[in-house]
């Protein structure tokens, strides 16, 4: 067990980094900060902030010999940067499992090797692939596709909708001509999302199922507990834990579900992706759970007992894109007045839009409750 008083390191200093640093601080830990932009969100919440990029070995050096343990922000630090730092301390998730998820091709050739259930996809390394991929994936039966770039996608960025080859072509070459997959656009009744914790003794806890709402590409609004019938939530649960086995993983992980119908007039699972770290549609156990998924990450990385995941109150998570400033300062107050919701603002210093600024959470009596007044109070903003 890395006990507190310890030192921690985190690779990213976005906003996962930042909830990550305030959980791993108020345990008592102290934390070091690697990433190359000195302004990032965690930047300031740490006790330091190397920056540095991902890859430059002797920021990891120093990094890795100054920590106890180290785990990361999001996917794409580059695996070999966690297996160099392994030779200096616990480094959880590892770098095998950090390698599947930050790319596209490994991740679905994964789910396909340890059956589970994937929409239909084909591997575009060059654009002789794309004719047949299409072929192969949707067009044949006139069905539109989705093209994805293997790696460095996030929030709906590196994907576009493609109905011939015509337009995968192009999409393709807009991409850069980097390998990608190509995937059936799959007629998704709902997206929900499970995070789990797994620690190193294999011991498992599963947070509430996150019911997730996108718009454009980028997640907008999750409700938990997901409406779902029992047998998809248990089937999720399920699958979830499975995957955080063959991965043989520690940390937090994510899993992104889409729900289907299928033939029989019921509803089947496909899993989307899955990120080695905590997710957007889990910052709603912040205000929601007994213990948060921040608190877990920490608890996993340092080989502590996991937190009980029990969901305290039905909640309503909704992001808060750089677009809601338009120009003008939001107003706070139809948050803050409010006494069932929590302002979350990560402190970036420019309102982009697509960009998360922030989010909130609305507690109430049910989902349906806390969506509607979420859903009042976004109308304020
Ligand atoms: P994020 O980082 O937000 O998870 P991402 O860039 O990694 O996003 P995906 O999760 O693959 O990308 O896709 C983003 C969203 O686009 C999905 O949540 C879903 O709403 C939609 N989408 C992606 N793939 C498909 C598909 N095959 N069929 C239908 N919708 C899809
Ligand atoms: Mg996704």
């Amino acid at each position: 067990m890395i006990l507190p008083g310890s030192t921690l390191g985190i690779l990213g200093g976005g906003q996962l980094g930042r909830m990550f640093t305030t959980a791993a601080r108020t345990l008592g830990y102290s934390v070091i900060v690697l990433d190359p932009d000195p302004h990032g969100p965690a930047a300031h919440f740490a006790d330091r902030h190397i920056v540095a990029d991902f890859s430059d070995q002797h920021a990891l050096e120093e990094f890795g010999k100054e920590c106890a343990a180290v785990s990361t922000e999001f996917e794409n630090v580059p695996a070999d940067s966690l297996r160099f730092l392994a030779q200096f301390c616990t480094v959880r998730p590892s770098a095998e499992a950090v390698a599947i998820s930050q790319n596209r091709i490994a991740e679905k050739q994964f789910f396909t090797d340890h059956g589970f259930p994937c929409a239909r996809y084909a591997v575009i390394q060059s654009r002789d692939d794309i004719a047949a991929a299409m072929r192969q994936v949707g067009t044949a039966a006139g069905l539109p596709c989705i093209i994805k770039r293997s790696q460095l996608g996030y929030d709906g960025k590196g994907q576009a909708r493609v109905n011939n080859i015509d337009e995968a072509l192009r999409a393709f070459d807009d991409m850069g001509g980097a390998p990608c997959v190509l995937e059936e656009l799959v007629p998704l009744t709902l997206e929900i999302s499970v995070i789990l914790a797994r620690g190193a003794d294999a011991q498992i806890a599963v947070f509430p199922i996150a019911e997730n709402q996108h718009c454009n590409g980028i997640l907008d609004v999750t409700l938990a507990p997901a409406r779902i019938p029992d047998n998809l939530a248990e089937q999720a649960r399920r699958i979830a834990t499975q995957i955080a086995e063959r991965l043989n993983y520690c940390g937090v992980l994510a899993v992104e579900f889409f729900v289907v119908a299928d033939s029989a007039g019921g509803e089947r699972l496909l899993v989307n992706e899955i990120a080695p770290r905590p997710h957007n549609s889990g910052h709603y156990t912040l205000d929601a759970c007994v213990t948060d998924q921040f608190e877990q990450q920490v608890r996993a990385l340092c080989g502590l007992p996991l937190g009980d995941t029990r969901l305290l109150s039905p909640a309503v998570m909704v992001n808060l894109l750089g677009d809601v400033w338009g120009g003008d300062i939001p107003h706070w107050e139809s948050i803050l007045t409010c006494p069932q919701a929590n302002l979350h603002l990560y402190g970036k210093r420019e309102a982009r839009p697509g960009r998360k600024m922030g989010h909130y959470t609305v507690v109430d009596a049910s989902v349906e409750r806390a969506l509607a007044l979420a859903m009042d109070i976004k109308e304020k903003l």
